[in-house]
C-alpha cells in the first residue's frame, strides 16, 4: 500500500522492559556512530509498582559501567542478612534456624539489593537520552503486527533484511490490562503514592495519529517483548520446558507485625507452605507466597481466587505464632510461570530475542529483571560494534553460545530451588525422600547465592573468551589467578599517577563500547621494567599495532581499544613524562596511567595482590566492552602476538591507508 510510510532503522527493539531498555542505552553509546535505533513497546506506560525489584550485585556492576550505579543504589535497599526459618515441632509455628550475609562478603563492591523496576527503568531511560544526545526515546503505544525476514538479504552488511509492519494503538487499547479488580486493591502497573515516579509517563502523548501504520525496514531487530514473546512466536521458537506452571502471591506494603525479621531477607518453611520475605526500599516489604495452585501449561490460574484477603490469610498461616497485618497493600499478584527456555535465541543473527522471551522460572530467586538485562547487555555492544563498522558479523554468534550455557544454569538451579520450596516439610524424624530436608535446603540456597549473585557466570563457549577450549586462542591465566577468563572482571582500588587520586580500576573505563588492554607493567622501579614498557609501547605505536589496525582515522584513538597501565613502583619514583608517548600515555589524557600504590584518603588497594599477578611478571588483560575478561597473557612480544590473535577474530582489520596512526599524535618532548 503505497499510503504505508517506509522507513528504514539500523537495531529495532521490541519490549522496553528490563531486557528492551538495556539494549537500548547500549545502543545509545553507539549514535555517535551513527547508528539508528528505535524502540517500540505496545503499552501506554511503563511499569510503575510491583513486578520485579531484585537486583544482583553483577547487575549493579552493570550500572557501574553505564556510571548510573550510584543513583540506583541510592534509593535501593541492600539486604544483608538472609535467616532460616523451620517448623517448630513443639509450638508448631515457626522458629529461626542459621542467619548467613545475603551477599558473600567481597564478592563485589555491591550487595543484593531491591528496587522497584519502575524506578531503575526510568534511571536506564534518562540515560539512554543523555547518551543519544537526546534523539532516542520509547514510542510506546505502538503494536507490531508483521514480520518478515529476507533470508537472501541477510549476508549483506548494507542491506535491511527484516521488515516490521506497525500499528499506533489507542489509549484505550495500549492500557495494560490489570487483570481481576474485586480486591480492594487494584492488582497492576499504577502508580502509587508511595513510590516516587514522573508524571510525563502518565500521559499518553502518541507522535502519530492513532491507526498509523508504517513498514519499518531494519537491519537487526530485537525481541524483548517478555514471556509471551511475539516475536519469538513469529520466528516460531518453541519454549521448552515444564509442563505446568507455579502460581506465587506477592503482595507489597509497609506490614506491622512482631516478627523480628521483617527487615531481613527470609526464607520461610512452615508447615502452612513457604514464603520468602524481601525487605524493599523505605519501609516497603515484599511477601513472596507460595501458592498451592498449579496450572498446566497454556491454561491460567482463575484470577478470582487470588484477592488480597486470600494471600494475606496464608501469609497468617504461614508465621504462626507471629502476627502480621499489611493496612495499606500497595500492590498485589497472582504470578504464574514455570521453567521454559526458548529452542532458539536468533534467526539468521538478524533478528534476537532476548530476556523472559527466552527464559522463565520461578521469583524465588529474584532473577527475572538480572537475567533479562545481562541478556541485552551481553548483546548489544556486539550489534554496535557490527553496524559502526568496527566488527564482523561473526560475532554476533557467540550472543546464544553466550547466553544460552547461563540460562540453562539458571533453569537448573530455579527448579531445584523451587522444589525446595514447595515440599513440604517433614519433622526431623520424619524425613523421607519426597520431603525437603532443612539442611538441604539451606545447602542448595547457599550454593544457588553464588550463581545467583551473577559475579561467578562464566561464558566460556565463546570465540570472545581466550580459554583455549575447542581449538580456540588459550590464555596464560597463571599470570592473573584472579582474573578468570570468561568471567567479570573483578574490581580493585588503584591511585591515578597524575594526582594521587584512589579509583575503582573499574571506574576509570566506563561502557562506551571500548575494549580495554589493561598493562600490568610491574615494578617500574627497575629499569628493566621501564624497558620491557617501552617494547610493547612501540608494538602499540605502530600501524600494525592493534590500536591502528582496528580504528579508523575518523574514530578517537581510544575508541575502540582503550589501553590503562598500572605499574606496581613507587608513584613518586617516577615521572609521568617517563611513560611512553603516545598510546601508553597520550599527551594530555589523564585517565591511562595507575599505579598500585597506598593513597591518601582510602589505604592501599594491594590491586596486585588481590589479582594474584606477580610485581615482576606483570601481565596483560583484554577486558571487552562488556567487562568480561577476553584474554590474560605475558607482558612480551608472545602476549602482543596473543593480543593480536585475540582481535583478529573479533575485529575488522581497518585498510592500512584508514588507520588511526600514532603518528598523528604530536608527543611532547621530555623536559
Ligand atoms: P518484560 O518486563 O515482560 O517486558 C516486556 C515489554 O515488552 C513490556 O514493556 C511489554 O509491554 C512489551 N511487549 C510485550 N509484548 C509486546 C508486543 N507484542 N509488542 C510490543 N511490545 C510488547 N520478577 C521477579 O523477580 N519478581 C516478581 O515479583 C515478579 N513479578 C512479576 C509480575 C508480573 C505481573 C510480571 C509480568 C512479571 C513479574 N516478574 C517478576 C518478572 C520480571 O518482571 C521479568 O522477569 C522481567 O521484567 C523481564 O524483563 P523483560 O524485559 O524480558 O520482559
Amino acid at each position: 500500500d503505497p499510503q504505508i510510510k517506509n522507513s528504514n532503522v539500523d537495531v529495532l527493539i521490541i519490549g522496553a522492559g528490563p531486557a528492551g531498555v538495556i539494549a537500548a542505552d547500549w545502543l545509545a553509546r553507539f549514535t555517535k556512530y551513527g547508528v539508528k535505533t528505535r524502540v517500540v513497546d505496545k503499552r501506554s506506560h511503563k511499569v510503575f509498582t510491583g513486578q520485579a525489584d531484585g537486583l544482583n550485585p553483577r547487575s549493579i556492576e552493570m550500572f557501574q559501567s553505564f556510571n548510573i550505579a550510584n543513583k540506583i543504589v541510592s534509593e535501593a535497599n541492600p539486604m544483608n542478612e538472609v535467616c532460616f526459618w523451620a517448623p517448630n515441632e513443639s509450638h508448631g509455628g515457626i522458629e529461626r534456624g542459621r542467619r548467613i550475609p545475603d551477599t558473600i562478603p567481597g564478592i563485589s563492591r555491591y550487595v543484593q539489593s531491591v528496587l522497584h523496576q519502575g524506578r531503575i527503568e526510568r534511571h536506564i531511560l534518562d540515560d539512554m537520552n543523555e547518551k543519544s544526545n537526546g534523539t532516542m526515546k520509547i514510542e510506546r503505544g505502538v503494536l507490531p503486527e508483521t514480520l518478515e525476514v529476507n533470508e537472501e538479504l541477510c549476508q549483506d552488511d548494507n542491506a535491511y533484511p527484516v521488515k516490521v509492519g506497525i500499528r499506533q494503538l489507542s489509549e484505550e487499547e495500549s492500557r495494560p490490562k490489570l487483570g481481576s479488580k474485586n480486591g480492594e486493591v487494584e492488582s497492576g502497573l499504577y502508580k502509587s503514592n508511595l513510590v516516587k515516579d514522573e508524571d510525563d509517563d502518565v500521559e499518553f502523548k502518541p507522535d502519530v495519529p492513532v491507526g498509523d501504520r508504517e513498514i519499518i525496514n531494519a537491519k537487526y531487530v530485537i525481541g524483548a517483548d517478555g514471556a509471551h514473546s511475539w516475536v519469538r512466536r513469529q520466528l516460531g521458537f518453541k519454549m521448552q520446558g515444564e509442563g505446568s506452571d507455579f502460581v506465587w502471591g506477592v503482595v507489597d506494603g509497609v506490614p506491622i507485625t512482631n516478627f523480628p525479621d521483617i527487615r531481613c531477607r527470609a526464607a520461610i518453611h512452615s508447615n502452612a507452605g513457604s514464603m520468602m520475605i524481601i525487605p524493599r526500599e523505605g519501609s516497603l516489604v515484599r511477601l513472596y507466597i507460595q501458592l498451592n495452585l498449579q496450572v498446566d501449561e497454556g491454561g491460567h490460574v482463575d484470577r478470582s481466587l487470588i484477592t488480597p484477603k486470600m494471600l494475606m490469610d496464608q501469609a497468617k498461616a504461614v508465621f504462626h505464632p507471629y502476627s502480621i497485618e499489611i493496612p495499606d497493600i500497595m500492590w498485589y499478584t497472582g504470578y504464574q510461570v514455570g521453567q521454559r527456555l526458548t529452542s532458539e535465541y536468533a534467526k539468521n543473527d538478524r533478528v534476537f530475542i532476548a530476556g523472559d522471551a527466552c527464559h522463565t522460572h520461578s521469583p524465588k530467586a529474584g532473577q527475572g529483571m538480572n537475567a533479562s538485562m545481562a541478556d541485552t547487555y551481553n548483546l548489544c555492544w556486539k550489534i554496535g560494534h557490527v553496524l559502526a563498522g568496527h566488527a564482523p558479523r561473526s560475532i554476533l554468534k557467540t550472543y546464544e553460545s553466550e547466553r544460552r550455557p547461563f540460562a540453562e544454569h539458571l533453569i537448573m538451579n530455579d527448579a531445584q530451588l523451587a522444589k525446595l520450596f514447595s515440599g513440604k516439610p517433614l519433622s526431623s524424624a520424619e524425613l523421607n525422600e519426597l520431603g525437603v530436608d532443612m539442611k538441604d535446603f539451606e545447602n542448595i540456597l547457599e550454593r544457588g547465592i553464588s550463581f545467583f549473585l551473577g559475579t561467578s557466570i562464566e561464558y566460556f563457549n565463546s570465540t570472545a573468551t581466550a580459554n583455549g577450549r575447542d581449538g580456540r586462542l588459550s590464555s596464560k591465566q597463571e599470570l592473573a589467578k584472579n582474573i578468570p577468563v570468561g568471567q567479570r572482571f573483578p574490581s580493585h582500588q588503584v591511585v591515578s599517577q597524575f594526582d594521587g587520586r584512589h579509583y575503582h580500576l573499574v571506574d576509570t573505563m566506563f561502557a562506551d563500547g571500548q575494549f580495554t588492554i589493561v598493562l600490568f607493567a610491574g615494578n617500574m622501579d627497575k629499569q628493566v621494567n621501564r624497558q620491557r614498557l617501552q617494547t610493547i609501547a612501540q608494538r602499540l605505536d605502530s600501524d600494525d599495532g592493534v590500536v591502528s589496525k582496528y580504528t579508523p582515522k575518523d574514530r578517537q584513538r581510544d575508541g575502540v581499544i582503550d589501553v590503562k597501565t598500572v605499574h606496581c613502583g613507587g608513584r613518586t619514583n617516577i615521572e609521568v613524562h617517563e611513560f611512553p608517548q603516545p598510546t601508553i600515555y597520550p599527551p594530555g589524557t589523564y585517565n591511562k596511567l595507575y599505579v598500585d600504590d597506598v593513597s591518601y584518603h582510602a589505604g592501599h588497594g594491594e590491586a596486585y595482590k588481590n589479582y594474584d599477578i606477580s610485581k615482576e611478571d606483570g601481565a596483560v588483560v583484554v577486558v571487552r566492552p562488556d567487562h568480561f575478561v577476553g584474554l590474560v597473557t605475558s607482558l612480551d612480544g608472545a602476549g602482543m602476538d596473543d593480543v593480536d590473535k585475540y582481535f583478529s577474530g573479533l575485529l575488522k582489520t581497518v585498510p592500512a591507508e584508514q588507520r588511526n596512526s600514532a603518528k598523528d599524535i604530536k608527543v611532547i618532548p621530555q623536559p
